[in-house]
């Protein structure tokens, strides 16, 4: 479904991402791993068209979108959720979830789905009228992915949702996470917590400094000494 090939890309001078190839398969849950400053969110960010690459190619069903930009991205389904949730503080989380259904694809389906996001995160129904600024990072997380669900995502991308939440917020994390694959939407996880992401998901990266050092199974991935050593063993 996403195809990567060769993609480089950086801020200025800095390279941020050398020669990376990435693929995730239509349904899958794929995970990138590695630590911080490795590349992860600039790869994410390079994906949705926020950052332009110096070269390669990406493919999306099929088709290049490595020239459109990030409005076209989004309305062919490729939903981003950065780091850090972003909600919209002084809006209530009833009129954040109404604002991930902009496109015109996604404003017809806004009450149905608005009632999907309520029945997963019942949390979210509870505080509904409640200003987004005034909920916990946990809520605010559920919040973040109840606004992307909002946006009809074919290709979900979720840059480090367990960051900073207590291990029953994580719990919820991992839930929707397998909600999503559930309903059949394609899941791109960039984690910290290798060990979440690597049980949640098929398919796993890990980036070191800009390079895509080891692709294999997360079956694989969670049994690699380099991997344990890197990136599980203090967990
Ligand atoms: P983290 O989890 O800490 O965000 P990451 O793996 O997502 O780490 P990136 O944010 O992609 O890493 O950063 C990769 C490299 O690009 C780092 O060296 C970082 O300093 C640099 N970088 C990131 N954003 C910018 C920017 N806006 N301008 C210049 N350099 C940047």
């Amino acid at each position: 479904m996403l195809r990567l090939e060769n993609v480089s890309a950086g801020y200025g001078a800095v390279t941020a991402l050398h020669n990376v190839d990435i693929t995730v398969e239509e349904g899958e849950v794929a995970a990138l791993i590695g630590s911080n400053g490795a590349g992860k969110s600039t790869a994410l960010r390079t994906i949705s068209g926020l950052v332009r690459p110096t070269a390669g190619k990406i493919e999306f069903r099929g088709e290049a979108i490595t020239d459109l930009s990030p409005e076209q991205i989004v309305e062919r389904g490729i939903i981003h959720v950065p780091e850090g949730r972003h909600v919209f503080p002084r809006l209530s989380v009833h009129q954040n979830l109404t604002v991930g259904a902009y496109s015109p694809r996604a404003r017809a389906k806004k009450n149905e789905t608005r009632e999907r996001v309520f029945e997963l995160f019942p949390r979210l129904y509870e505080r509904r009228l409640q200003l987004a600024g005034s909920l916990s990072g946990g809520e605010q997380q559920m919040l973040a992915f109840g606004r992307a669900m909002m946006a009809q995502p074919v290709l979900l991308m979720l840059d480090e949702p367990s960051l900073g939440l207590a291990p029953i917020m994580v719990e919820e994390v991992a839930r929707a996470i397998d909600y999503f694959r559930t309903i059949g939407v394609t899941v791109l996880l960039v984690e910290q917590n290798a060990e979440l992401a690597l049980d949640l998901a098929t398919r796993g990266y890990v980036i070191e400094t800009g390079c895509i050092v080891l692709a294999d199974s997360s079956e694989r991935l969670l049994e690699n000494p380099k991997v344990w050593a890197s990136y599980l063993g203090e967990q």
